[in-house]
């Protein structure tokens, strides 16, 4: 294959580093401390700082981050947990982890997300749990469905992988009174390489977590200087986040305010130019409030337009095929009419941060080329 006409646009996602993280993480490597040290004491401090929040529990990855939130929340085999079936696989598993089962939900059309009143009609009796997936980066507000939820005590443990830094309403994502769980994979809005967090409602939360993600050991301070013993109080599992990880997300904190205004302009310069394309509805991330993760557009031939700006080298994805439809998952099936629509139209246009605007013109103007020919084809044999 000949190389493409645009380097960045022919990769859909990619982490962007700001050149001080590699001695970031030489330091760290130098001390020959990797576990779960001082560093990242210091991004869990610095993170609830950036968000406001009383307190951060550093994990793994975002997947590790929804495994410990629903078993600090107490979710277990013979519950339900209300999911939307469009999200990120992981979801699906960190709930079956924990014994528990999806009870799949749908989505609003336009946002691809979550309603109060989609979740309201799925509430029965073994409900435990509902997760909210923050697509795109847009904060779901549970609103009318929140009191009953609270009053059945059922938790609120939200999926906010795409949401570093989002606002619901005034305040952060995170600052809202749920469970709330970031990835720092790769690819997300702030990245260690791989990572996660979950924001505790309480302090008791904060040291549930915390024995969790250690495999349930307890040390104090100076027995962690000088292992001499330790004690097991609890289940656990190697959830840690390492001090090398932790080192990358320092530094990509102290320049988030650049990713975060980044990530925006060239959400609406997509925006712009994509406005005179006919047959493309661009899903709305609420852009005054969202840190935008992804920029995508619902198209008809999805798979033909897919095909097509791939064969050009334009990094084109599709996020996500809906996991009701998964083999894994095919226990839970049920129908789901807008996710399944929504599972053949949407179309994931490149988008990270070492985009420019003229990449951007490139990737949308091969689009409407591609949509005219997808259609003409149509035309032709109709
Ligand atoms: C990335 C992602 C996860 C999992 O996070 P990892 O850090 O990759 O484990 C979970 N849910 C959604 C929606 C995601 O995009």
């Amino acid at each position: 294959m000949t190389a493409p006409a645009r380097p960045d646009a022919a990769r859909n996602a990619c982490p962007y580093l700001y050149g001080q993280e590699a001695k970031a993480v030489a330091r760290v490597l130098e001390s020959g401390q990797y576990g779960h040290t001082d560093v990242t004491e210091e991004f869990e401090r610095r993170v609830a700082d950036v968000l406001g929040v009383a307190d951060a529990v550093a994990v793994a990855s975002g997947t590790a981050a929804l495994h410990a939130a629903l078993l600090a929340a107490g979710v277990g085999p013979g519950d339900e947990v209300i999911v939307p079936s469009m999200t990120f696989c992981a979801t699906i598993q960190a709930i079956l982890a924990v014994g528990a089962t999806p009870r799949f939900v749908d989505i609003e059309p336009a946002t691809l997300c979550v309603t109060d009143q989609l979740v309201k009609e799925a509430v029965s009796d073994t409900t435990a749990a509902v997760v909210p997936v923050l697509f795109g980066g847009r904060a779901v507000d549970l609103g009318t469905v929140q009191e009953e939820l609270d009053e059945r005590g059922i938790v609120v443990i939200e999926d906010a992988a795409h949401a570093f830094g989002s606002y619901a309403g005034t305040q952060r994502v995170g600052t809202t009174g749920a469970l709330t769980c970031f990835s720092f994979g790769p690819i997300k809005n702030l990245t260690c390489g791989q990572g996660g967090m979950v924001i505790p409602r309480t302090p008791e939360d904060a040291d549930t977590l915390r024995r969790l993600r250690l495999l349930g050991v307890v040390q104090s301070q100076s027995e962690r200087a000088n292992i001499t013993t330790y004690r097991v109080d609890s289940f656990g599992l190697r959830y840690q986040l390492s001090s090398i990880f932790a080192a990358i997300g320092l530094v990509q904190l102290d320049r988030f305010a650049t990713s975060e205004h980044t990530r925006r302009q060239l959400w609406r310069t997509y925006q712009d130019a994509l406005a005179p394309l006919e047959g493309v509805t661009l899903v709305d991330v609420d852009p005054d409030h969202t840190v935008p993760h992804l920029c995508q557009v619902r198209v008809p031939h999805r798979d033909q337009v897919f095909a097509e700006l791939r064969a050009q080298g334009i990094g084109v994805g599709v996020h996500y095929p809906p996991n009701h439809l998964q083999p894994a998952f095919a226990a839970w099936r049920r129908t789901l009419p807008a996710t399944e629509q929504a599972g053949q139209e949407i179309l994931s246009l490149p988008f990270h941060q070492h985009l420019t605007e003229r990449d951007i013109e490139h990737v949308v103007s091969a689009l409407g080329q591609s949509l005219k020919s997808a259609g003409g084809s149509r035309c032709a044999t109709c």
